[in-house]
C-alpha cells in the first residue's frame, strides 16, 4: 500500500449531526436488540456509535460513549434474554462488549496521536518562516501560518492548489533541473521570486526537502521558507552605494584607508591599492606604505607614523610617492582617530591622490613668479629716471664730501674733525647707494620664491625709501604709521616689496591729476585679530568708481592709457600665495585705501 503525506489542516469541531446520528443510531440498536426476538449479535452495531462519537474528536466523549454502548449492550441482553438460547444470548451478549470496548479503546487511542501530532502542528504555526508540504503533483497538503503571514493565503484557500500557481513562482534555472536536484541530493535550496496575494512581489530563499514513502517512492515535498524581500532590497541598495562610492572614489582619486592598532591591521579601499599601486590580493600593512614613500619624504611619513602609534586625534600629511615604474605621485592623507577603547585605536582616513592638482598649482606658481618678475622688470623701467638718481644722488654726495675732506686735509693746520665728519657721511651716502643698488638688483632677479623671516615694517621703511626721488618728483608728502613692535611675517621679500612698491607707484599716478589738495601718501602697519598684520597704502588722489572696486583685481583692468592691469592681480595672487588677502577701500574723505592682510610668523617659526 503506498503510504501518503498526511494531510493535514486546521481541526475541525465534531458537528452536532454527527452527535445526532450517533444518538439516534444508538436508540435504534437498543429498540431492535431489546425489544425484537432477533438472535444476532444486533449490539455490535454499538461499534459505529462509537466511532461515528470519535469523528468528534474528543477522547471524553469517546470513552462515554463506549461505556453507554457497552451498558445499553447490557440492559439490552437482560431485557431479550431467550431462556431457550441463553448461552447463545450470552456469547452475543459478550461478543458485542468486546467489540465495543476493543473499538473504543483503538479509537481513543488512535484520538490520543492525532492530538499529538496536532500540537506538533501547533508547533510548526509558532515559527515565522513559511512551512509548506505538496505532493509530486505541486498540491498543498500543509500550509501553516507563517506560509498565510507571508504568502496572504489562508490554509483552506491554499489546500489542495498548485503551490507554484498560487504564489506565481519564477525559478532562478529551469524547474526540471531544481526536480532533477531534488530526486538525486533529496535537498534544494536557492532563491525564488514569488507573488503574495495582495500582488507584491517577493524574494524567498527556500529550502526544499524530499519525502519519501516506505517503498522509496518520492511522495512529497517539504518545503521551508523565508521572506528575504527586504534584505534583499537593502543587500541591493548597499550594492548600489557601495558602487557609488567605488565610482566616487576613483573620479576623486580618492581612497579610503582604516586601521587598527596594536595589531596594525589595514584596509584600504580598491581606491587606494590603485593609487599606492598595490594588487587588491595583497594585505596591507604601514609598511606597504612606507615601501612606496618617497626617499625624500621618509622622515616626514615616518613621523606621521609615529604620531598615529601616540594616538594622535587627527594627521594631516602631504607627501610623494615613488612608484615601482619610477613616476612620482603627489598624495595627501588625511585620517582621524576614529575609536579609541581599552588599549586599542581605530584611524580612518583618506588619501587623495594630489598630482595632478600639485603639478597644476606647481606650474601656476613658477607662472607666477615669472609674471611678477617680468612686471618687477617694468616697474624699475617706470622709475629707472628716479632710482637711477636715487643712485646717483649719495654718489655725488660722496664726490662733495670726499673734495671737502681733502680740504680739511690740506689746510696748513689739518682739520681732523671735520675730514672725519666728511669721511663719515661719505660712508653713509655709499652704503645708502649700495643698499638700493642691492635692492634693484633683488628685483630685476629672476628666481624661485624663498620664504625666510620679513620684518613688515622695516620693508615699508624701505620701500618708501626707494621710491623717494619718485615721490618727491611728483610733491607727493610721504607719512609711515608704524606699529610697533614690528610684526614678523613669513614671505618672500622680494615679492612682498613688489606688492608695497606697486601699491605705492599706483598712488602716485593717482595723485598725478591732482593740483586742488595736498597729495599726501600715508603707508601704515597694525595688528588684527586674529594673529594678523594690516598693511594700508592711501592716498589723497582721485580715487576709483565704486563700481570698479572688484574689478580692480582683475587680470587687465586698467583705466590708464598706458596701463597694462597686470599690477594689482599680481598683488593680489602674491598676497594670497602668502595666505593673506588684499582689497581696496574708497576713504570717506576722498583718495583710495588698499589694504592687505598677512598672517604674523609663530613664535616657532609657522
Ligand atoms: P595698471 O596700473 O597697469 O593700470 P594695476 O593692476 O596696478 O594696473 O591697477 C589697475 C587699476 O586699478 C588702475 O588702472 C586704476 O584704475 C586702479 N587703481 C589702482 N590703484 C589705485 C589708486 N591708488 N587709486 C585709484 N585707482 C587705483
Amino acid at each position: 500500500m503506498t503510504e501518503s503525506f498526511p494531510a493535514i489542516g486546521p481541526a475541525r469541531p465534531s458537528t452536532q449531526a454527527q452527535s445526532l446520528v450517533a444518538l439516534v443510531l444508538a436508540l435504534a440498536v437498543f429498540l431492535i436488540d431489546a425489544l425484537t426476538p432477533l438472535d444476532i449479535a444486533i449490539a455490535v452495531l454499538y461499534v459505529v456509535v462509537v466511532l461515528l462519537v470519535a469523528l468528534g474528536g474528543s477522547r471524553r466523549r469517546t470513552l462515554a460513549a463506549g461505556v453507554a454502548c457497552v451498558v445499553l449492550t447490557l440492559v439490552g441482553f437482560a431485557l431479550s434474554v431467550d431462556v431457550s438460547d441463553s448461552a447463545g444470548s450470552l456469547a452475543r451478549c459478550v461478543l458485542s462488549v468486546l467489540a465495543i470496548t476493543i473499538t473504543s479503546l483503538l479509537a481513543m487511542r488512535n484520538l490520543a496521536s492525532t492530538a499529538r501530532l496536532r500540537e506538533q502542528i501547533q508547533m510548526l504555526n509558532l515559527t515565522h518562516d513559511a512551512i509548506v508540504v505538496y505532493d509530486m503533483e505541486d498540491s498543498v497538503t500543509f500550509w501553516n501560518r507563517g506560509a498565510e503571514e507571508v504568502y496572504g493565503w489562508t490554509a483552506d484557500e491554499a489546500m489542495g492548489q498548485s503551490v507554484h500557481r498560487l504564489t506565481q513562482t519564477r525559478f532562478p534555472v529551469p524547474v526540471e533541473h531544481i526536480r532533477a536536484e531534488l530526486l538525486r541530493t533529496g535537498r534544494w535550496d536557492g532563491e525564488l521570486q514569488r507573488m503574495r496575494r495582495d500582488g507584491k512581489p517577493l524574494t524567498i530563499s527556500s529550502r526544499w526537502a524530499l519525502w519519501r514513502d516506505q517503498s522509496g517512492k518520492p511522495a512529497a515535498i517539504l518545503a521551508t521558507s523565508n521572506d528575504i524581500t527586504k534584505r534583499h532590497q537593502a543587500e541591493a541598495a548597499l550594492t548600489r552605494s557601495e558602487a557609488f562610492l567605488a565610482e566616487a572614489q576613483r573620479l576623486s582619486k580618492t581612497g579610503s584607508v582604516a586601521l587598527r592598532l596594536p595589531e596594525e591591521e589595514m584596509t584600504w579601499s580598491d581606491e587606494a591599492y590603485r593609487i599606492l599601486g598595490y594588487d587588491t590580493g595583497v594585505q596591507p600593512t604601514s609598511d606597504h606604505m612606507l615601501e612606496r614613500t618617497h626617499p625624500d619624504d621618509l622622515a616626514l611619513v615616518q613621523e606621521a607614523r609615529a604620531q598615529i602609534r601616540a594616538g594622535a586625534p587627527r594627521i594631516d600629511v602631504m607627501h610623494r610617492l615613488l612608484m615601482p615604474d619610477g613616476s612620482v605621485k603627489h598624495v595627501h592623507l588625511v585620517t582621524r582617530l576614529n575609536t579609541a577603547t581599552a588599549g586599542h585605536l581605530e584611524y580612518v582616513g583618506a588619501l587623495m591622490d594630489v598630482t595632478e592638482a600639485t603639478l597644476t598649482q606647481q606650474a601656476l606658481q613658477r607662472s607666477l613668479t615669472e609674471l611678477a618678475h617680468v612686471t618687477r622688470i617694468t616697474t624699475l623701467g617706470e622709475l629707472a629716471a628716479s632710482i637711477a638718481h636715487e643712485v646717483a644722488q649719495p654718489i655725488a654726495a660722496i664726490v662733495t664730501c670726499a673734495d671737502a675732506a681733502l680740504r680739511w686735509l690740506h689746510r696748513p693746520q689739518p682739520d681732523i674733525d671735520e675730514a672725519t665728519r666728511s669721511i663719515r657721511q661719505m660712508i653713509s651716502d655709499a652704503k645708502r647707494s649700495s643698499e638700493i643698488i642691492r635692492q634693484i638688483r633683488a628685483m630685476a632677479q629672476k628666481r624661485d620664491p624663498s620664504y625666510a623671516e620679513v620684518d613688515l615694517n622695516a620693508l615699508a621703511r624701505e620701500s618708501v625709501e626707494l621710491l623717494r626721488r619718485e615721490l618727491q618728483d611728483h610733491g607727493i608728502e610721504a607719512m609711515l604709521q608704524l606699529d610697533e613692535p614690528a610684526s614678523l611675517i613669513r614671505g618672500d621679500r622680494v615679492q612682498l616689496q613688489q606688492v608695497l612698491v606697486n601699491l605705492v607707484v599706483n598712488a602716485v599716478q593717482a595723485m598725478d591729476g591732482v593740483t586742488s589738495r595736498r597729495r599726501r601718501l600715508w603707508v601704515s602697519t597694525c595688528r588684527v585679530e586674529p594673529e594678523q598684520v594690516k598693511l594700508t597704502v592711501r592716498d589723497s588722489g582721485n580715487g576709483f568708481l565704486a563700481g570698479d572696486a572688484e574689478h580692480l583685481f582683475n587680470p587687465f583692468f586698467t583705466t590708464k592709457t598706458d596701463g597694462m592691469g597686470m599690477g594689482l592681480s599680481i598683488c593680489r595672487s602674491i598676497v594670497e600665495a602668502h595666505g593673506g588677502r588684499i582689497w581696496a577701500e574708497s576713504p570717506d574723505d576722498g583718495g583710495a585705501s588698499l589694504q592687505v592682510v598677512l598672517p604674523i610668523q609663530h613664535e616657532d617659526g609657522q
